[in-house]
């Protein structure tokens, strides 16, 4: 099914939205077994800066032309745009699952027997919490995250929905994949925007830093009234890789940052390593996705 995420390849590069996902999982692969016993998410700290170019070398074609349009149009300007045109929520009213079915509709050029549909993806990452005993908010938060990907049916850009995210309006940190693509966003001319704390104070918290505008931003605007704290910093920093996988941007982060950073990275391993196991049943699944959704949300949210 053609969607207008496709209507312009160019802008678009990637066959699937997925690509940038199997392309994070090439550069965080999925710890050994007893590694994640010890449930330990991060960085480690052996990996060599060497290592880490090799998986650029090594990206596809559409991979890195997804990355160098994404770090070349994403300027502090862009954010603040996008903010505009889209954080008023005066679209549509949907609930949960309506959103989630109204996202499924995305359709990339995937092969539907190995490809996980959008909800199905939702359903996984949410599954997999519920089979670990997390808490009852994590399960709704893994079934919404990916929510905000409706954007790409609204038109938007494969580079303005997904890709790692990091702040505008300030220094970009050379842990950011493919940093050398900065070079040709208007930004990085602006010595305003290139020192380290650029346009922000030390440590004057997330909530203040405009971070590369995508689906992580969106959804948090959407839920923010209805999730609890830990939930909507994994709503809203789950592609901020350069921070809870790289351990950046910390002078911009205040204690409740960094109190909330160990859920961010708890969620991750959900979101990243779950795919491509086996199918969901989205039949058998949804009552009880309807009963925990009308636990945390209103029948009708704005979006
Ligand atoms: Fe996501
Ligand atoms: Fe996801």
């Amino acid at each position: 099914m053609a969607n207008s995420a496709q209507l312009n390849k160019s802008d678009s590069p990637l066959a699937r939205l997925e690509e940038w996902e199997d392309f994070l999982k090439t550069r965080y692969p999925e710890p050994a077994p007893e590694m994640a016993e010890k449930k330990s998410v991060g960085t480690d700290p052996n990996k060599k800066k060497e290592a880490f170019r090799n998986y650029e070398a090594d990206a596809r074609p559409s991979v890195r032309e997804f990355y160098r349009l994404n770090h070349r149009y994403q300027t502090y300007d862009f954010v603040q745009a996008k903010k505009k045109e889209f954080l008023g929520l005066s679209r549509r009213q949907m609930g949960i699952w309506e959103a989630a079915e109204y996202l499924n509709q995305l359709v990339d050029d995937s092969d539907p027997d190995t490809d996980l549909s959008q909800l199905e993806h939702l359903l996984q990452t949410a599954e997999h919490l519920r089979q670990d005993g997390q808490p009852r908010w994590m399960i709704l938060t893994g079934f919404v995250h990916d929510l905000g990907k409706m954007l790409c049916l609204w038109g938007e850009p494969q580079w303005a929905v997904v890709g790692d995210t990091f702040p505008v309006g300030c220094a970009y940190s050379d842990k950011i994949v493919f940093p050398q693509f900065f070079v040709d966003n208007p930004d990085s001319q602006n010595p305003r925007f290139q020192t380290r704390n650029g346009i922000y104070e030390e440590g004057c918290g997330l909530d203040r830093v405009h971070i590369s505008w995508g689906h992580d931003e969106y959804i948090y605007q959407v839920c923010k009234d209805y999730l609890p704290q830990e939930g909507l910093y994994m709503l809203r920093y789950h592609s901020f890789y350069p921070w809870h996988r790289e351990s950046e941007y910390g002078h911009l982060c205040n204690e409740r940052d960094r109190a909330m950073l160990k859920w961010v990275q708890a969620f991750n391993p959900y979101d990243l390593y779950t795919k491509s196991h086996q199918k969901p049943n989205v039949k058998e699944l949804r009552p009880f996705y309807e009963n925990l959704i009308a636990e945390y949300f209103p029948a009708k949210l704005r979006w």
